[in-house]
């Protein structure tokens, strides 16, 4: 498997292909951005779920609206933020879970769902296979407290927009946001996105200004395929002072799947269903986040009621 992106156009780590998020503010502190480089973690869910060109775009554009929500609304490294984009398109559904420690994954009801390019722009049908009519559903899973689930009706079915409709109507934090994903050679060969978030106090000057640019920019995914993702965090705030937090924090595709996970969700069939799969050779477990297949055996299966792998002093 080759590197899933050209090197010279990535502005860190430049020997690895890990993806990483970048954050800053400008206009005073009254504009706060964050961006991802999600080439990586597209590529690897494309390859993970077999997705098609189109489906690629859909799920790497919510992978990484997914991990900038978590940014902006996680409060501790380990918060997670679940994004559910529910459309009346062929895609089905698209649920991505990104963390604000960089870890993100996620799935589509149907991998293989596909549309020609769009004739109006050229550009893959993202709004077509996931449909216009319908809701996105954003779920803050924070420790030690109930999650809170917010939704509004889709606006495009494009995600980036629908995820700062989100963001403005049901969290009451007015954003842009602009999502990213180009496709070359049958893979991933840029994926990103930028999410500024117009913080209290900010001024009616500032928020024309950063209008102006990011009309000036033209499509984020036209930037990426020629900038490196501080180049565009420059484009978006050219004139509004920004300033850089120094330190890139990597991101990748990280379920939180395990054997052993997969194993015990076998404790949820019948010791008779059990039975039924050790004789027919053993159990396949499929996690949908990732699509890891497990093979678990006949002796594991068994081993499940093992007496010895139970813990012992109880009655
Ligand atoms: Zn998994």
């Amino acid at each position: 498997m080759t590197l899933p992106a050209p090197t010279s156009q990535r502005n860190w780590t430049p020997d690895s292909p890990d993806s990483f998020i970048l954050r800053g503010t400008a206009a005073g502190g009254t504009l706060r951005l964050v961006a991802t480089d999600s080439t990586s973690i597209t590529e690897e869910a494309r390859l993970r779920h077999r997705l098609s060109k189109t489906a690629t775009a859909a799920l790497g554009r919510s992978l990484s609206a997914a991990l900038l929500l978590a940014v902006v609304l996680g409060k501790k490294p380990d918060s997670r933020v679940t994004l559910r984009v529910q459309g009346d398109g062929p895609l089905g559904w698209i649920v991505a879970e990104g963390a604000a420690d960089g870890q993100v994954r996620g799935y589509v009801r149907d991998p293989a769902a596909d549309l020609p390019i769009r004739e109006l722009d050229g550009k893959l049908d993202v709004s077509g296979v996931v449909g216009s009519v319908g809701e996105i559903a954003v779920t803050r899973l924070l420790d030690n407290a109930e999650p809170y689930t917010g939704s509004v009706p889709l606006v495009s079915g494009e995600i980036a927009e629908d995820v700062a409709h989100y963001l403005s109507a049901s969290e009451q934090i007015p954003s842009a946001v602009l999502l990213g994903v180009y496709e070359e050679g049958g893979r991933v060969s840029r994926s990103g996105g930028l999410l500024v978030q117009a913080m209290p106090g900010v001024s009616d000057e500032t928020l024309s200004r950063l209008e102006a640019n990011i009309r000036a920019m033209g499509p984020i995914t036209d930037n990426l395929r020629v900038r490196t993702l501080l180049e565009v965090m420059q484009l978006a705030a050219d004139g509004l002072d920004l300033q850089v937090v120094a330190q890139a924090q990597a991101a990748r595709f990280q379920c939180r799947c395990s054997r052993q996970k997969a194993k015990n969700s076998l404790l949820y069939f019948g010791m008779q269903e059990r039975q039924e799969m050790m004789q027919e050779g053993g159990q396949e477990v499929v996690c949908h986040w990732c699509n890891e297949h497990y093979q678990i055996t006949p002796d594991e299966i068994a081993a499940l009621d093992d007496p010895d792998d139970q813990p012992r002093g109880q009655a």
